[in-house]
């Protein structure tokens, strides 16, 4: 599975604002976006008016990196969800949401997506039961996420289960009892990313 692998604080600085892609470290006063807050690179520091389809371009890519997804497969999700029924933007989100790896990390396994995305391949969730390794696996409604038998007593989990994150209103449970419902669909509000997603539809429908 591919994944990114250059600096990630650099995503932070190209996009103008901390986006919280490393958890713990993002709160200290290491992070690099607090100590350089301008855009990496030579002519980082001078500004440039971006064009409409700069600032098109930018929101999208904001929000692939927020959540740690490759070109090819972001259009994919552009695509169905201008298929759904509603809001194509917010069709976008919500699927972007419902993956497997977002959806640990909303629980509160994880202090990144990108660390709950290793949680989910190195095989330490069931999906009703069963065991999925697939970040992108779409959950539904009705989803029962827990963490299996076996990883419970690690380090990490202990460490997971006494630190409990506030899930957002769509899911139910808890770190300390290892599971987690699916009760809701996300809607706009439930999904606290900084993304503009119109931007997104008007420069993949171009
Ligand atoms: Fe972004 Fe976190 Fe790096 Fe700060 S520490 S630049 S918020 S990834």
């Amino acid at each position: 599975m591919a994944r990114y692998t250059g600096a990630v604080c650099r995503i932070c600085r190209r996009e103008g604002m901390k986006l919280f892609l490393k958890g713990d470290r993002c709160y200290t006063d290491k992070c690099s976006f607090a100590r350089r807050g301008y855009a990496p690179g030579q002519h980082g520091q001078s500004r440039k008016k971006l064009s409409n389809y700069g600032i098109q371009l930018r929101e999208k890519q904001k929000a692939r990196k927020l959540y740690g997804i490759f070109e090819g497969q972001f259009r994919r999700y552009y695509e169905k969800a201008a298929h759904m029924k509603g809001i194509t933007g917010e069709n976008l989100l919500k699927l972007l949401e419902m993956r497997l790896d977002n959806v640990v990390y909303r629980i509160g396994f994880g202090g990144s997506r990108a660390e709950a995305r290793q949680l989910v391949t190195h095989g330490h969730f069931l999906v009703n039961g069963k065991k999925v390794d697939i970040p992108s696996y779409q959950v539904s409604v009705g989803d029962v996420i827990t963490v299996r038998e076996k990883s419970r007593a690690s380090e990490k989990f202990k460490v997971f289960a006494e630190n409990p994150k506030t899930m957002p209103a769509w899911l139910q449970g808890s770190t300390e009892n290892f599971e987690a419902k699916v009760v809701a669909e996300p809607t706009r509000e439930d999904i606290d990313v900084p993304v503009n997603e119109t931007l997104i539809v008007e420069l993949y429908s171009k």
